[in-house]
């Protein structure tokens, strides 16, 4: 077994993504102690049956004191009054860091609270499925996927050094990038297609009763795909795009254009660019299969 990289993570929120890696760290660092931060007594109960943590709280300061490494996990509407909250009771040369699907954001709301005494490494494991809470949780979530670490400049590189370890004994890759360049990789290959896969659920359900029917009977001819990602979390989604508005809207603008192009080849009858298009992106699709991504 490898060496013990931390005595003691405090995970700020225990949902889908805390709790896997709460679940990594009892499967590979048994002697690393867990102190468990949620708001509900139901998710603080699911922890305590699972045995993913050694001490529960709904106080975030009760929960980072004497920790080494503090891991904040909730959806980032949280994040500026969570910082305030731990910022006094944080041990000297503890490392935080964060799992929140926009960085931009995340350091925003976090960084002016958090002491100089600390090292503050943001950063984001991109894997997940559409299901919430503790129960969702499993081990091999992050397995061969990409962890995004954005540390603004001048962080200490072994701080780096032990979140890149962190992540990577959960199986993933690790790449550094600015925050702002991370928004905007995020917000085409993430934060698009889950806002045209709400659009499209949503429009359907606005149908009639008849036809809503035979959308969900005949929902394998593509509208299923859709769905999964469409019951993604409500709270977490809301906040993803509020908070990287100006990288989704420049998107969507681009967006908007594409589609008003592939409109007009089929009010045209232009097969040759539906043609084109459609042979382009199946490449796509042939290139992440080969990556692993699929
Ligand atoms: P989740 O399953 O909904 O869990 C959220 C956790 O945060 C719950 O334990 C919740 O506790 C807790 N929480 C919420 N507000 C809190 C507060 N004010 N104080 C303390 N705890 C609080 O969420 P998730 O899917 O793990 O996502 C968490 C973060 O990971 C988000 O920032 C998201 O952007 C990021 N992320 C998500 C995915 C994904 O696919 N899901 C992928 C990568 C990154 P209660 O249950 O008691 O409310």
């Amino acid at each position: 077994m490898s060496t013990r990289l931390f005595e003691r993570v405090a995970l700020i929120g225990v949902g889908l993504i805390g709790s896997s890696l709460a679940r990594v760290l009892r499967r590979d660092s048994p002697r690393t102690a867990i102190a468990a931060c949620a708001r509900s007594v139901q998710t603080l109960e699911t922890v305590r049956r699972f045995g993913l943590a050694d001490e529960t709280s709904d106080d975030p300061a009760a929960s980072v004191a004497g920790a080494d490494l503090v891991v904040i996990a909730t959806p980032l509407s949280a994040y500026a009054d969570i910082a305030r909250r731990i910022a006094p009771a944080l041990r000297d040369g503890a490392i935080v860091t964060d799992v929140g699907s926009v960085k931009g954001a995340a350091i925003a709301a976090l960084r002016p609270a958090l002491p100089d005494r600390i090292h503050f490494v943001p950063g984001h494991p991109v894997a997940g499925t559409e299901h919430s809470g503790p129960e969702a949780g499993f081990a091999e979530l992050f397995q061969d996927r990409w962890c995004i670490l954005t540390p603004p400049p001048g962080t200490a590189p072994e701080a780096v050094a032990k979140i890149t370890a962190l992540w990577e004994r959960a199986g993933m890759r690790v790449v550094t990038m600015e925050a702002e360049h991370h928004d905007k990789v995020l917000a085409v290959t993430s934060h698009l297609p889950h806002l045209i896969a709400y659009t499209i659920v949503g429009t359907a359900t606005e149908l009639g009763q008849d036809l809503q029917s035979e959308v969900v009977a005949f929902s394998a001819g593509g509208f299923r795909d859709f769905t999964r990602i469409a019951a993604s979390d409500p709270v977490m989604w809301r906040d993803i795009f509020l908070e990287n508005r100006e990288a989704v809207l420049e998107l969507l603008q681009r967006f908007s254009e594409d589609l008003t192009a592939l409109q007009r080849a089929i009010r045209r009858g232009d097969g040759e660019t539906l043609h084109k298009w459609f042979t382009r992106t199946r490449a796509i699709r042939r290139s992440i299969i080969e990556a692993k991504q699929a």
